[in-house]
């Protein structure tokens, strides 16, 4: 039997795309760096507010970053990958 899951390590992500889903702008931007790139909590090409109320896709980002660098800090004692299933 053939696995359709693909898994990709944590310490592969190098990078994260944001799509504005209002003007479908794309953002690729380091993992560890996602709160410098988005600092106006809106879309760097269109403008529109990412949330509402204010601050929340800012606070959500850097969640997401703190998170990836914290596990990061553990890389030498565990692994975390993603498992993504894959269409056939
Ligand atoms: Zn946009």
């Amino acid at each position: 039997m053939v696995e359709n899951t693909l898994r990709i390590l944590l310490t592969e992500l190098g990078s994260v795309r944001i799509r504005c889903l209002g003007c479908q702008g794309v953002a690729e931007v380091p993992t560890n760096d996602l709160v410098a790139h988005f600092r106006r909590d809106c879309c760097p090409f269109c403008s529109k507010p990412f949330s509402d109320p204010p601050k929340l896709a800012m606070q959500a980002l850097g969640d997401l970053q703190s998170a990836y660098l914290a596990a990061q800090e553990l890389a030498e004692n565990l692994s975390v990958e993603f498992s993504v299933k894959l269409s056939n």
